[in-house]
């Protein structure tokens, strides 16, 4: 049996009549960069946010860095976030002249553990970037509470955590601002590149609205130093049709990690996706913890079966932030996860048979290295 990592041929093919039908309505009204088709999404993502407002952008990784921009981070700060994300999480920090400072993640939900901020805090520390790794919302009770003893600005990774909650409420809605991706494989996704940034305040956001068109407020009047990073009026129509549907497919994400759950917990040596109390996870990723990743891997892959590693190397140990002189110890979960984690295939399109068969092949594989 042959199982994809994603599939999103197979997602768009029973969406292709509505997806062609928003194209063509874009290419009528000759919406192409920015305009009505952005303002529509912008309004129906701020809701499934539960926040005031949304920016169309044209990344995740130009969410990050325009909110740090427009929280006025820049040269001699600090931004605390953690080593296992995705590079972007730290890039944007380092993108708007400021310094990434890392704490380590909690060793059972891989995310921010709250513990370690004040072992990382200085007088430099002006913002805290929590990623919501993998589809679960980091534990932002503690960490707002940080931030505002210390008055830091709270930036949310949320690239990987559309409409995953936190005590019910949405991911990306607790900070000053939640940075969604709208990258073609994740939860949510474009036919290319986009992303947007969502928030509660009134100021912050036309601030955003300003940077992302050059620092324009009025057509060739410019009050900032902008950059150009309009969401693209193609994309904003396709997740329109998409954003209708990201309930179901979270849901089906949901029960397909359950099954899994359910499956490999026949087997101590595998450690699965622990849910938080807290959390409502959406499971962009599924990512099991084992002591042989690359055999298993190399296992699986002869099987048929795509996985991938998100993430093998984390930031602080990267070549690119070698000046930041971090070494091999300083974040000993991150490191160990780094080696272990193998991230098995999910998506709302994968079936019940395309998971039992995955489940089987791990429980062979570990079965023989028992035996060998
Ligand atoms: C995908 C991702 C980003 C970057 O988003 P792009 O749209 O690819 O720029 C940032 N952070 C995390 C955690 C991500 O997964």
């Amino acid at each position: 049996m042959k199982v994809p990592f994603i599939d999103l041929k197979a997602q768009h093919r029973s969406l292709r009549p509505q997806i062609d039908r928003a194209i063509a309505e874009v290419i009528e009204a000759a919406a192409f960069a920015g305009g009505v088709f952005v303002d529509r999404f912008e309004k129906e993502f701020a809701r499934a946010c539960g926040t005031n407002y949304a920016v169309g952008l044209g990344s995740g990784t130009e969410a990050l860095w325009l909110s740090l921009l427009a929280a006025g981070i820049g040269q001699g700060d600090e931004v605390i976030t953690v080593p296992m994300s995705f590079m972007a999480t730290a890039e944007a920090i380092t993108y708007a002249g400021a310094t990434p400072v890392f704490v380590d993640v909690d060793r059972r939900t891989y995310t921010m553990d709250p513990t370690q901020l004040a072992g990382a805090l200085t007088t430099r520390t002006r913002a805290i970037i929590p990623v919501h790794l993998f589809g679960q919302p980091a534990d932002m009770d503690p960490i707002l509470v940080f931030a505002r003893t210390h008055d830091l600005v709270v930036i949310e990774d949320a690239a990987q955590a559309h409409r995953a909650l936190y005590r019910g409420r949405p991911a990306g809605s607790f900070g000053r601002a939640g940075c969604f991706s709208f990258y073609p494989g994740k939860n949510l996704g474009a036919l290319g590149e986009a992303g947007a940034v969502v928030t509660n305040d009134a100021e912050f956001h036309a601030r955003i609205r300003t940077l992302r068109d050059h620092g324009q407020t009025q057509k060739y009047h410019h009050q900032l130093i902008g950059w150009n990073c309009r969401m693209d009026g193609i994309q904003a129509a396709v997740l329109s049709v998409k954003l209708a549907y990201l309930e179901q497919w979270n849901a089906i994400r949901r029960e397909r990690a359950a099954r899994y759950n359910r499956g490999l917990r026949a087997f101590g040596e595998v450690e699965t996706p622990f849910q938080a109390e807290y959390a409502r996870h959406v499971y962009h990723i599924y990512a099991v913890c084992v002591q042989e990743r690359d055999d298993l891997l190399a296992s699986l892959r002869s099987s048929g079966i795509e996985c991938g590693i998100h993430y093998p190397c984390p930031i602080h140990l990267q070549e690119a932030y070698r000046s930041l002189e971090y070494c091999e110890g300083d974040f000993p979960v991150s490191e160990r996860i780094a080696r272990q984690f193998i991230s098995l295939p999910i998506s709302a399109e994968i079936t019940d048979d395309q998971v039992n068969y995955v489940v089987e092949q791990i429980g062979a594989r570990l079965s023989a290295t028992v035996v060998s």
